[in-house]
């Protein structure tokens, strides 16, 4: 029997209270199950956290001493119980470490995904599939109108840029996706790395991800035209706003984010439209519960056939 409130939203995020624990909590929990590194799903100052090795390192990178009390590291596919709640953590591919959450009670089995993707990403564990009665669904994209191009393609778009080229994008998991992706589909150009990228790179080095050829930005590198390609943080990006003899690019899965569409490389780390269809069919769910996002879409498509929950 599905149990409409095994998850639910407070103050702090999403709780199970058949576990006690919080999947991905954005304040401080006592017991927390978190799904990856990125900073909207990993807080500081939890208690008790489960997760995958490479995501540890990355809260460890991050908070230091505050990245957790005691860290359960647990593999993937490697059951183990909270309360009376068997989870299990499933490769996710949004990023290296992602998983996604497959929690068991009372012989009913509820599916968090947390961020996920399903195009091919060679510095990650490829998303693997179970099936589920509840999947509980990111819905960043749940829209008929998104649509994410073919990544391959959208890096491919550099090899015509003959200057240099600066290339916002997030620290964590899209730049080490583009240092591998700009090595294997353009690899004349020279990847240069803000030095803040490059702890997170060791890390993923450090687990045997091969990243491809690329090395710290320097000062006097840029200097010359060279088809160099600066990769840069947000933060970084935009404080080059009047930089000349650079090509600016941000990569994103975002429309219209940092810079307008002509100077985006839609590469994106979330499912699209289409790929929700396929998380559905190849996980089966009897119900869909969404969050992060507007699930309506959703809902609407559906219809009677499988009843969506808008978290
Ligand atoms: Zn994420
Ligand atoms: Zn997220």
């Amino acid at each position: 029997m599905i149990l409409n409130d095994f998850v639910q939203i407070d103050e702090k995020g999403l709780y199970c209270k058949y576990g006690d624990f919080y999947l991905d909590p954005k304040l401080p929990a006592k017991t927390a199950v978190i799904t990856h590194g990125h900073a909207d799903h990993a807080v500081s100052g939890n208690y008790d956290v489960y997760c995958t090795r490479a995501t540890a390192s990355v809260m460890q990178l991050r908070y230091d001493r505050t990245a957790a009390k005691v860290f359960n590291i647990v593999g993937f596919n490697e059951p183990f119980t909270i309360g009376k709640v068997t989870i299990t953590l499933i490769p996710a591919g949004h990023m290296l470490g992602s998983a996604q959450v497959l929690m068991e009670y009372e012989g009913t089995r509820y599916l968090y995904t947390g961020d996920y993707k399903l195009q091919p990403d060679d510095t990650c564990e490829p998303i693997e599939w179970v099936t589920t009665d509840v999947l509980i669904t990111e819905s960043t994209f749940a829209d008929p109108e998104v649509i994410h191009p073919d990544p391959v393609a959208e890096i491919q778009k550099i090899n015509s840029i003959k200057t240099n080229i600066l290339l916002g994008a997030y620290g964590l998991g899209k730049s080490q996706r583009l240092i591998n992706l700009i090595s294997t589909h353009a690899p004349q150009k020279k990847i240069l790395v803000h030095h803040r990228i490059m702890p997170i790179n060791a890390i993923y080095q450090k687990m045997g991800i091969v990243l491809g050829p690329h090395q710290i930005y320097g000062r006097k590198l840029m200097k010359v035209q060279d088809e160099f390609v600066y990769i840069v943080p947000p933060f970084t990006f935009d404080s080059y706003i009047r930089a000349t003899g650079v090509t600016r690019l941000f990569a994103s899965g975002w429309k219209n984010l940092q810079v307008n569409q002509r100077d985006t490389l839609f590469i994106s780390d979330h499912v699209d439209w289409n790929d929700i269809l396929e998380t559905i069919a190849r996980t089966q769910p009897k119900q869909i519960w969404t969050l992060h996002g507007d699930g309506r879409h959703l809902k609407a498509h559906f219809n009677n056939d499988i009843f969506v929950k808008l978290l």
